[in-house]
């Protein structure tokens, strides 16, 4: 290479840099030798460095918004054994992954027992909703609550507030497995009427409605904040039996089939 050819590739690289173009200075040398070699003009080349700029933007910012999300952990769902919980709306489910309920401002509540695959189908929507371009934060209720009561008194409530207020998708998992205080029950309702119609919400309980009255204390919020929670709503109810314990069940009973002398239950064959 030149002399010059070197100082203007330093020269551009520092430009790209201060015009925050990091992936066009990465690549620019080598999509330039191939321009080169196919005979490609400077508008076809300049088109060709600025879309894999914008590909890579769109990635990064998609991995920023996962990150922000606070998933516990990734789930996605094409590992949702639906053959497992036949009470679970495939149909539905797909739809629900074109996220057009978060335009919509609608929210989903997931019933059913633990184990059901609630927080993995929350998840894998949620995440869904990143990739997609929304903004999403996945909040343990208790944690939430907690986090809540505890920025009550300062600064950092309005911050929390103004965060929540942001979003486009907020997902509340395992309302109802602690009964919540009565400051952390209002501090909860006031967090799910501020996103009325304006922030989707998805919850995941092990709840039926009759028993909310138990975690939030009183019928009169309860009423209130089912009324704004089921108002535009679809409901999954996740019925049957724990999946983990399933998994556990086969993984015990595959284990077993391997020893000699034993039913493919894991009994003893009776002699
Ligand atoms: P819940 O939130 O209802 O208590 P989880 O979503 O945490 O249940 O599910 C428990 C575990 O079982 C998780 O690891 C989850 O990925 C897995 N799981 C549950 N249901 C299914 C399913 N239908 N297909 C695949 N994995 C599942
Ligand atoms: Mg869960």
């Amino acid at each position: 290479m030149k002399q010059t050819e070197t100082t203007s590739l330093v020269l551009l690289r520092h430009h790209l840099k201060h015009l925050r173009l990091p992936t066009i200075g990465a690549e620019c040398e080598k999509v330039a030798t191939r321009a080169a070699a196919d005979n490609t003009d400077h508008l076809a080349y300049l088109l060709q460095l600025t879309e894999l700029e914008l590909l890579d933007r769109e990635k990064r910012a998609a991995e920023r918004r996962l990150k922000a999300a606070r998933f516990p952990t990734i789930k996605t769902m094409d590992t949702f054994d639906f053959a497992a919980r036949p009470s679970v709306n495939k149909v539905l489910v797909a739809e629900l992954m074109r996220c057009e309920y978060i335009d919509s401002r609608e929210n989903l509540l997931l019933v059913g027992n633990p184990g059901t695959g609630k927080s993995h189908l929350a998840t894998a929507l949620a995440a869904q909703a990143c990739a997609k371009g929304y903004r999403v934060r996945f909040f343990r209720t208790t944690e939430l609550i907690t986090s809540l009561i505890e920025a009550r008194d300062e600064r950092n409530f309005l911050r929390l507030k103004t965060a929540l207020a942001k979003l486009d998708l907020l997902v509340l998992d395992e309302l109802g497995y602690v009964p919540a205080s009565k400051v952390g029950a209002e501090l909860l309702f006031d967090v799910i009427s501020t996103a009325y119609e304006r922030t989707s919400l998805i919850v995941t309980t092990n709840l039926p409605f009759e028993s909310w009255t138990e975690v939030l204390g009183s019928e009169r919020l309860t009423g209130a904040t089912l009324d704004r929670l089921t108002h535009r709503c679809k409901i999954i109810e996740t019925k049957g039996e724990s999946y983990r314990l399933k998994d556990a069940q086969t993984r015990t009973r595959r284990a077993t089939i391997k020893q000699p002398g034993q039913t493919l239950d894991g009994d003893p064959i009776s002699t």
